[in-house]
């Protein structure tokens, strides 16, 4: 008996024989569903446009019949360089159900990037309800909970030691911070792409009123997903003749993707680079105009937790593809809630 399923036999768990993870982290169910990876099925599922989750997109654009997300994440993947036939997309909408086979699979909306959704299947043969939650954080407000019999989770944030204390207010946190910045210049941010969309919708809500510069990639996305409903207001392109009026001024927000090294360049300017990683303090001096902001856009282990006990399931399936300390995430769930909890793959 292979580990995996002497382990499911030891929690006397109840995993359909259909459910399966593979080493990519792609969740099929039997031959009809596969989720955020590609496995040979009628339909392949894209939670979101971050790269994690569109791995092999492209086997399953030729080999999967339908490939189903949400319209604005169908735009991205086209704006990242997919080509999608339009024949065999599937645009979907948080709330909407739709039957695969003897699946019925409901598409509600995560808290996470621009067009992110969670994922529950209705599995008629077994009566089960399989949910995946994908990414996702502020679990019972922003992202909703969703009951379930199996609940397959990435344990980004795995370890008890992964919780940041001031995650409530770190919108406000960074804001002020961002508000006190400008004052003596231009203030530069750095982050992966949908995060940095929805720090600027944030910044807007909590009152930050200076213009954004965008060089072309992260223009071209928050452009569509403006047209999706994201509120960004005042946003110009790095290199238009306003954009470039703009950068003259000293007053402004440049947005540029983590990896990029293209960056305007500005003596006065102070630099925030985003990262999950960091748990002891909102913000953190790496140089003299250099800082790291401690903005994640997941839960940490504590909300991991929530949706876990929220959701009430009889077994945890935890992705070890995409989580840090698969392992220890299991075990505590055991610990503090008694659900049984497997790792996969
Ligand atoms: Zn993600």
């Amino acid at each position: 008996v292979p580990q995996i399923y002497a382990d499911i036999l030891e929690s006397d768990a109840m995993i359909p024989n259909t459910l399966s993870i593979n080493k990519r982290g792609a969740l099929s169910i039997g031959r009809s569903v596969v989720i955020d990876g590609h496995s040979n099925c009628l339909a392949r599922i894209v939670t979101h446009a971050h790269s994690d989750h569109i791995s092999d997109l492209n086997a399953s654009i030729s080999r999967c019949r339908s490939i189903m997300a949400t319209p604005l994440t169908i735009d991205w993947l086209t704006e990242l360089g997919y080509s999608l036939p339009t024949y065999k997309v599937r645009k979907l909408d948080y709330g909407e159900r739709v039957e695969v086979e003897n699946l019925e699979l409901l598409f509600m909306k995560t808290l996470h990037i621009p067009g992110s959704l969670q994922v529950a299947v209705n599995d008629y043969e077994s009566g089960l309800r399989i949910v995946y939650t994908s990414d996702f954080k502020k679990p019972g407000r922003e992202t909703p909970i969703i009951e379930s019999d199996i609940l397959v989770v990435d344990a980004v944030y795995g370890s008890p030691s992964y919780v940041r204390e001031f995650d409530d207010y770190i919108d406000q946190i960074l804001a002020d911070f961002v508000k006190q910045l400008l004052t003596s210049g231009p203030v530069f941010i750095y982050g992966y792409h949908g995060k940095l969309q929805e720090v600027m919708q944030i910044l807007r809500s909590e009152g930050v009123l200076a213009p954004y510069i965008l060089p072309s990639k992260v223009y071209r996305l928050t452009k569509i997903a403006e047209g999706y409903g994201l509120r960004v207001n005042d946003y110009l392109l790095a290199e238009s003749d306003e954009g470039r009026e703009v950068i003259q001024s000293n007053w402004f927000i440049y947005f540029e993707h983590v990896n990029s090294s293209k960056a305007v360049r500005s003596n006065k300017a102070t630099h925030l680079i985003l990262s999950g990683w960091e748990f002891k303090k909102p913000y953190r001096r790496l140089g003299r105009r250099y800082w790291l902001v401690a903005f994640s856009d997941h839960a940490d282990f504590n909300g991991l937790l929530t949706y876990v006990i929220n959701s009430n399931p009889k077994v945890v399936v935890v992705n070890s593809a995409r989580s840090t300390h698969a392992d220890v995430f299991a075990k505590e769930v055991e610990k503090r809630t008694g659900i049984n909890s497997i790792v996969m793959p």
